[in-house]
């Protein structure tokens, strides 16, 4: 199997909306220095890297992206993707006549109410599906976060319904580890409707469960090949994902392997990242020991069980 040939970069925390659930809720909101955007876009290049991310924050908002985009194109990158909210639809959609410009849309909810709820915006649902109207082959990556403001859980795939081509769905879980403004919401609270959802998934729509421990899905969906649970393990090998060595948690050693060694060291390397990771305090994996993929599963989110402890998981067992 091949690794993921595609990195991220960050561009800051500035947004045009302001969701309960996002990582920089209760964060003062800046951009990074041009300098430091160009110096990493030119950085994860030179890591052979073949497609990036930039996220930020909302990026169709930044005064450079065309900038951006453009030091991207003349790197040499096989797809810029954009992550973003797509409310600046216009400037989105002059961005996409690039050719190699792509989208990850976040909408994390298709109920106008709910998205009102979580952003305090009352015309957020009609700005998204303009958005998606006019540069849908141009989206290959939907993201949507589960949170009490996204309550019709059982319809979570009528996201989807706008896309003429398929796309990925990315369902995310509250990840406990921000503060942001939604602190209690438990995976029992909506399992069954998430559940439910997920049984009525086309076979050509691929789901990534993401910032869920495995157990949360039943065993049926679990075993579905278009339904990808994702760990820091499982994403090294996944295009559409970032390959983990491309971090400021990763030691020098493993930069300059990764940067002039081959196939093998970049894959090994990439590895060891991912499970460095793994085995830091971010999960607890006590219980974990007789589930069949405790190997594969990141496991609980330690700020998780802080709040509402294990007895909601239950290890598959072989
Ligand atoms: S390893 Fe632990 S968290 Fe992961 S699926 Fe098994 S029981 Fe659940």
């Amino acid at each position: 199997m091949k690794i993921s040939e595609r990195s991220i970069v960050n561009i800051g925390s500035v947004c045009n909306i302001n969701c309960k659930h996002c990582y920089y809720y209760r964060q003062n909101r800046a951009w990074k220095s041009l300098l430091w955007i160009l110096a990493n876009i030119l950085l994860i290049r030179i890591c052979r890297m073949k497609d990036i991310d930039i996220t930020g924050g909302e990026p169709s908002i930044y005064p450079h992206i065309d900038l951006l985009v453009w030091w991207c194109e003349i790197l040499g990158f096989r797809e810029i993707r954009l992550v973003t909210n797509g409310v600046r639809y216009r400037k989105l959609e002059q961005l996409s006549k690039r050719p190699r410009v792509r989208f990850s849309v976040s909408i994390h909810s298709h109920i106008q109410y709910n998205l009102y709820r979580l952003t305090g915006h009352i015309n957020l649902y009609e700005l998204i599906h303009k958005f998606i109207f006019k540069c849908s082959s141009r989206i290959n990556y939907v993201n949507c976060v589960i949170t009490p403001y996204n309550t019709d859980i059982e319809n979570i795939l009528d996201i989807l319904k706008p896309f003429k081509t398929p796309v990925m769905l990315c369902i995310k879980a509250l990840d406990y580890h921000y503060d942001h403004a939604i602190k209690y919401f438990k995976f029992s609270e909506y399992r069954i409707a998430l559940n439910n959802a997920l049984r009525k998934a086309p076979e050509n729509q691929r789901i990534d469960i993401r910032f869920f421990p495995f157990c949360v899905l039943d065993k049926d969906n679990f075993e579905r090949k278009n339904i990808k649970c994702c760990s820091s393990k499982t994403n090294v090998y996944d295009p559409m994902d970032w390959n983990p060595v491309i971090s400021r948690e990763a030691p020098l050693r493993r930069w300059l392997m990764f940067i002039f060694g081959s196939d093998k060291v970049r894959e090994k390397v990439s590895l060891e990242q991912a499970l460095y990771r793994k085995t830091t305090d971010d999960v607890m994996v006590k219980q974990c020991f007789e589930c069949s993929e405790k190997d594969t599963c990141d496991g609980i989110q330690n700020e998780y069980l802080k709040k509402f402890g294990d007895k909601e998981f239950i290890p598959f067992c072989e």
